[in-house]
């Protein structure tokens, strides 16, 4: 089988270099195709890739289409929203994602984010601690589980919500389940955001949420930018000015928050949430293992269009 791994920003080459020990010992050849400048490099890439490894690169219909023999790809990651489900379905192609695999450096970059807002962004400007605060956590998965750990091993207070879970596992995860996000957002100093952008969450918090928030609270977004409604965003730190909001998923109104409201916005120059070493080896090694397994064994446990 050819497993092709499509990636316009590269894994780290320890990464690629274990991917295709992987692919190769299994008896699959492996095909690299890094760096692409046009998405009509990636279409004319697939063509005869059996299995594809991609990053934040785009698995769009017409991907799907141009892969006539494409069975399985892989979302070497978390959020599988670059991923048309849809056209996977349609041409009896598996997709997944690897769940878990960058979580760690998702939540040690959400903690990082909440000290760099208390601290006032590294400037000499007398900032706050967040030992003693309470912390709002937004979905109780894989890295909202993680951002609760380690904020509670720095002293805070951790509250979640997920609708998923029963508040017996957010208890046994370790936090206090919120009743609904009315009390999340209306009793956290900080809200920390872990939800996928679906329909159901895309422009779910914005105006009123944000209105909610204690004296001098910090939203902190390393999800989705598409989960905020910006222009209820803007608007809330407008009344509010002791308001803070921190992305590792930039809003499109970035320039015009930080011209109005200077030291009360940041967001990372580009998505880096899942930027380290570590997290990286370990998604696109769990993307190479499970296309091998599935090949081997027809293993669709993290199958996403089910
Ligand atoms: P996960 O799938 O482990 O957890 C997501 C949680 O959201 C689940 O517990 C689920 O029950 C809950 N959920 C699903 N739909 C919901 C809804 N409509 N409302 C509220 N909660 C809902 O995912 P994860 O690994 O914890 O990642 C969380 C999100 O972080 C991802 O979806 C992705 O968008 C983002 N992410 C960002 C980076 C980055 O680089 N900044 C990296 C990885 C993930």
């Amino acid at each position: 089988m050819k497993v092709l791994v499509a990636t316009q920003k590269p894994f780290a080459a320890v990464a690629v270099a274990g991917i295709k020990k992987i692919v190769e010992e299994a008896g699959h050849e492996l095909v690299l195709l890094e760096k692409y400048a046009e998405q009509s490099d990636f279409v004319a890439a697939v063509a005869d890739a059996d299995a594809i490894i991609v990053r934040s690169d785009k698995v769009t219909a017409e991907v799907v289409e141009a892969a006539k023999n494409l069975k399985i790809v892989v979302r070497a990651g978390a959020g599988f929203d670059n991923l048309d489900l849809a056209a996977c379905t349609a041409h009896n192609v598996v997709a997944m994602n690897t769940p878990g695999q960058n979580s760690n450096a998702v939540a040690e970059l959400a903690v990082a984010l909440m000290i760099f807002m208390a601290r006032t962004q590294f400037t000499p400007a007398t900032g706050s601690e967040i030992q003693g605060k309470t912390l709002g956590i937004q979905a109780f998965g894989n890295v909202g589980r993680l951002v609760g750990a380690k904020a509670a091993a720095l002293g805070m207070k951790v509250k979640a919500i997920d609708p998923f879970l029963k508040p017996e596992q957010i208890v046994a995860g370790g936090a206090e389940p919120a009743k609904d996000l009315a009390e999340l957002y209306g009793t956290s100093d900080f809200v920390s955001i872990h939800i996928p952008a679906t329909p159901e969450t895309i422009g779910s918090i914005g105006y009123d949420l944000l209105m909610k928030m204690p004296k001098g609270a910090t939203l902190v977004n390393t999800a989705r930018k598409e989960v905020i409604d910006e222009a209820g965003l803007e608007k809330a730190l407008e009344e509010r000015p002791d308001l803070k909001y921190v992305a590792d998923v930039a809003p499109d109104n970035l320039a015009v928050l930080q011209e109005k409201f200077g030291l009360r916005v940041f967001a990372t120059p580009k998505k880096m949430g899942a930027q380290t070493s570590e997290a990286n080896v370990n998604a696109g090694l769990a993307a190479a293992r499970q296309i091998v397994d599935f090949f081997a064994t027809g293993n669709t446990r993290f199958q996403l269009n089910k």
